[in-house]
């Protein structure tokens, strides 16, 4: 078998549904041969791992805003120990309590008693509380609850006070990281994604989940344009997404180490 790197998935750190050591072992099961672990702003996972297997490179994924869109940025080879990733963390974790504090307002100006200390993980998403939902017989599925109160512009929502596209770059280099525009592909506004591409990315996610290649192309053509790493994973998050497995996407040898070298050089 090839050599096959997953460099996009989801721990119980943020709204994956496995533990790292967990991810970990089934990236070794499947033979891949390289992972990164990449959570909604936070890198608690790596505190986790005392050891891997497999070459693990540092990952996260961020969440900004672009002309009013909602974009996640990921980060790699950043040191986990780097003060500059920290300061960003630091900073999108009290963004993010300020806004699901927000989002419980909302939902309680619904009549719909909910709170913080409801909801025991490590970080909550808005996938958790969609489950909370769930299991107050409020809704019938993650679907509905986003459809109904948790997706952009619906009952419940607060689109939080996101940093900049162009700033969550600057603090991933600050970091020594790279910098990759998420897929890319569920920008559905062509001027926006357009725009994107004259920030200063180091690359861009082509391959994911179970996107065909025809649709991976088109973006796999911008890296090379641009001299863009063209990066890829799955985005699993475990059994909330049963049909998203974990090497479902991955990236080769050649850009793996590429990410895994600059990790070193930084370590
Ligand atoms: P958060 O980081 O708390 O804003 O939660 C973001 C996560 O919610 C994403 O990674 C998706 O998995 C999920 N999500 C966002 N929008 C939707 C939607 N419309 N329907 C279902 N899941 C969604
Ligand atoms: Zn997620
Ligand atoms: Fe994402
Ligand atoms: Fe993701």
């Amino acid at each position: 078998m090839s050599f096959r790197a997953d460099l996009h998935c989801h721990t119980i750190y943020s709204d994956g549904t496995d533990e790292p050591a967990a991810v970990i072992a089934l990236a070794s099961q499947l033979n891949l041969q390289g992972l990164s672990i990449t959570d909604h702003d936070t890198i608690d996972a790596y505190k986790q791992v005392v050891k891997s297997d497999i070459p693990l490179l540092p990952g996260v994924e961020i969440s900004a805003v672009f002309q009013g869109e909602a974009i996640h940025v990921l980060g790699y080879a950043f040191s986990p120990k780097n003060p500059d990733i920290h300061a960003l963390l630091a900073l999108q974790k009290q963004k993010r309590v300020e806004r699901n504090f927000r989002i419980f307002e909302k939902l309680n100006t619904l009549g719909i008693a909910i709170t913080e200390s409801d909801m025991h993980v490590h970080q909550i998403g808005r996938p958790h509380i969609a489950n909370y939902l769930i299991e107050q017989g409020l809704v019938g599925s993650i679907q509905e609850a986003f459809d109904r109160y948790l997706g952009e512009g619906k009952m419940a929502y607060d689109p939080g006070n996101r940093l900049e596209v162009s700033e969550v770059i600057n603090a991933i280099h600050a970091a020594k990281g790279k910098a990759i525009l998420a897929h890319p592909h569920l920008i559905k506004r062509k001027r926006i994604l357009k725009n994107l591409l004259d920030l200063p990315f180091d690359g861009i996610e082509c391959y994911y989940a179970k996107l065909f290649s025809t649709e991976e192309k088109p973006f796999v053509a911008i890296a090379e344009k641009k001299g863009w790493l063209a990066t890829g994973g799955s985005d699993y998050h475990g059994s909330t997404k049963p049909q998203i497995p974990l090497g479902c996407s991955w990236v080769g040898q050649q850009t793996f180490e590429a990410l895994y070298e600059h990790f070193l050089k930084n370590t």
